[in-house]
């Protein structure tokens, strides 16, 4: 992606990408080594202390105005969210250096899980607070089906615990086995089909 650009800005990240190290400070220079090995020239670089805050990396790339202009691309170290931020703020091509995965929880650097798919319409209440659309191999909101052996799932290679084997002994624990045995109806998924946005007031 970077192959037709000869002058480079540089954007990281000091929250998500800091913590996965994949565009924290240490990254960013890194990153700004290896391209000037290979004859890019980088006018500058800023690690936003959240990209995906408009107003923090207004600000950031305000104040590096003359380096962010002088570049013929942005290369941003972060999620998908804050590229199209850094897109749409800055106004210049905007290059991806990362492939976003998902929303996940952090169990040590360098191992992460998702968690979370955002769908816009949350059952955690019902399912023990352990999500069946990120966690179980098929989404389903009824389970566990019959690929699960010993509480694993089939998909995925047998590595991963049936989410529904979870949520059942998070239930049972919980005292709430009503919820388990209750019926939930296919979800609504028109929820999570286009771009959002929340407006509180
Ligand atoms: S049900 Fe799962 S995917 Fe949907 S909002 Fe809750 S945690 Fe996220
Ligand atoms: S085995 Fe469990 S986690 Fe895997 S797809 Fe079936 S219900 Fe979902």
């Amino acid at each position: 992606m970077v192959g037709g650009f000869e002058k480079l800005f540089l954007v990281g990240c000091g929250t998500c990408a800091t913590e996965c190290k994949t565009g924290g400070e240490d990254e960013v220079k890194a990153f700004k080594s290896k391209l000037e090995n290979y004859g890019k020239k980088i006018t500058g670089y800023i690690v936003v202390e959240s990209v995906c805050d408009q107003r923090l990396t207004r600000l950031d790339l305000k104040r590096n105005i003359v380096n962010v202009e002088g570049a013929d691309a942005i290369l941003v170290l972060a999620c998908g969210t804050a590229t199209q931020t850094v897109a749409e703020l800055s106004g210049k091509i905007t290059i991806p250096a990362c492939n976003t995965q998902f929303i996940g929880t952090i169990e040590r650097i360098g191992r992460y899980h998702e968690r979370c798919r955002a769908c816009g319409d949350c059952v955690l209440y019902e399912t023990g607070g352990i999500c069946p659309i990120a966690r179980c191999g098929k989404s389903l909101l009824n389970g566990p089906c019959g690929g699960q052996a010993k509480g694993k799932c089939e998909v995925g290679g047998w590595k991963n615990d049936c989410a529904w084997i979870l949520i059942y002994n998070r239930l049972r624990d919980e005292g709430r086995l009503d919820l388990y045995r209750k019926y939930r109806p296919p979800k609504d998924y028109s929820q999570m089909t286009s771009a959002r946005e929340v407006v509180f007031r």
